[in-house]
């Protein structure tokens, strides 16, 4: 059913994508856009050539990753955004846009994710193949945040099983691409989905270790919904908090309530939030007798160092989860699902 869903997807290809990127880049900046999950796949007689490797080219790692598990030695993928990148602002530069037309097919993430490569994305589009991994994903799976009409989250691979669906549209494009292994993009699809469903109930398991009143998840970043929902954290935005307003006074003791009252170990800041923000948490909590530590750093939109455990999706969110864990009370391993950690023990200093 998915297959049919995609194929007649594909007939409306090109149209439906240059219409919804064009749309798209009207609205970056505007906070609004029309609808769903683009559908952006395009079937090309300019694209593949048939020659192997397929050249492959992602937008980020977690999207670079499916296109690796799945494509095995019949792909090679070039990532345009590397560790640390914050996709929401990055725009392709002249030399990216040399790479991605060199490729044979390009995978991006969607949802508007990559708000500002739209451009670049609907260019590729007219002589290349070019898919959004998150098109298969249900609207009902997907968080529409408050006041954004209509425009979806995308930080949408912090659930694991929500984002397994992206193999599908992985597995379904190289089988297309390149019929004649098809049979390995199937096996090689499979037992990734199988490895990330281990990885979701690895979650499940580790977050529900969590006394159940401290499952609070104080992070600065807003990609951490779908994490929450997925395995049962309440999530909680340190965004925005300036004590010298009388509103950020009102939130950090608010926050500090609720760090009290619920018992929490430890909030988790990026290098980005103030300092001063998260000491008047840890300062507010010790003044009323709770000590609360300063987590180590999640990763959110970004996945560590390539050559890294944790720069492969499943070390990022097995980082993520192992740190939670720990640093909230549950219990997990040291090292993680796959004995594979390099720095999940707790919390940093
Ligand atoms: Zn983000």
């Amino acid at each position: 059913m998915a297959i049919a869903a995609l194929s007649i997807s594909r007939m409306l290809f090109v149209r439906q994508l240059v219409t919804t990127l064009l749309v798209l880049s009207l609205c970056v900046g505007c906070g609004s856009s029309g609808s769903a999950p683009q559908a952006a796949r395009t079937s090309s007689s300019s694209g593949y050539n048939g020659k192997s490797p397929i050249k492959v080219i992602a937008t980020v790692g977690m999207v670079g990753d499916i296109v690796r598990n799945v494509g095995g030695e019949h792909v090679e993928v070039t990532q345009v955004m590397g560790a640390g990148v914050d996709p929401h602002l990055y725009k392709a530069t002249r030399d990216d846009v040399q790479t991605i037309m060199g490729g044979d097919a390009a995978f991006y993430s969607g949802l508007m994710l990559e708000g500002k490569m739209a451009d670049t994305l609907v260019k590729v589009a007219r002589s290349k193949p070019v898919f959004a991994v998150t098109e298969l994903i249900d609207e009902s799976q997907l968080l529409e945040p408050e006041g954004s009409a209509g425009h979806y989250d995308p930080h949408v691979w912090m659930d694991v099983a929500a984002w397994s669906r992206c193999v599908e549209v992985v597995g379904s494009a190289l089988v297309d691409l390149d019929p004649k292994h098809a049979e390995d993009y199937h096996k090689n699809a499979e037992s990734y989905r199988q490895q990330l469903t281990q990885l979701h109930e690895y979650g499940l398991k580790s977050i529900a270790s969590i006394p159940e009143q401290s499952r609070v998840l104080i992070t600065s970043h807003d990609a951490f919904n779908y994490f929450g929902r997925a395995y049962g954290l309440n999530v909680q935005g340190v965004q925005g908090i300036s004590t010298e307003s009388e509103a950020g006074l009102q939130r950090v003791n608010d926050l500090v309530d609720l760090i009290v009252g619920r018992n929490v170990q430890a909030v988790f800041v990026e290098s980005s939030v103030p300092r001063k923000n998260i000491d008047a948490l840890v300062e507010g909590a010790r003044s009323r007798n709770h000590d609360v530590q300063v987590g180590g750093e999640l990763f959110s939109d970004a996945m560590g160092d390539a050559g890294t455990y944790e720069g492969t999706y499943i070390g990022m969110l097995d980082h993520n989860l192992t740190l939670v864990t720990r640093a909230l009370g549950g219990t997990a391993p040291e090292k993680g699902l796959n004995g594979k950690l390099s720095h999940a023990g707790g919390p940093a200093k």
